[in-house]
């Protein structure tokens, strides 16, 4: 997953949550996540569970 170069907070879409939620017919799939401006990578946890790794664009 990647986010906006200036991003410190964004929310994406987890993609395992994508496909739960398309069988199951309810539910949301974006996470929350923040990302220290001087951090290049991290990772966030889904409500279900899933790990996200998110890297910065750009550089
Ligand atoms: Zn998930």
């Amino acid at each position: 997953m990647w986010i906006s170069p200036r991003a410190v907070s964004f929310t994406i879409v987890c993609n395992a949550c994508a496909q739960e939620v398309a069988s199951d017919g309810y539910g949301a799939a974006t996470v929350h996540g923040f990302l220290p401006l001087d951090t290049q990578r991290g990772s966030v946890e889904c409500s279900r569970g899933h790990h996200l790794r998110v890297e910065r664009d750009g550089r």
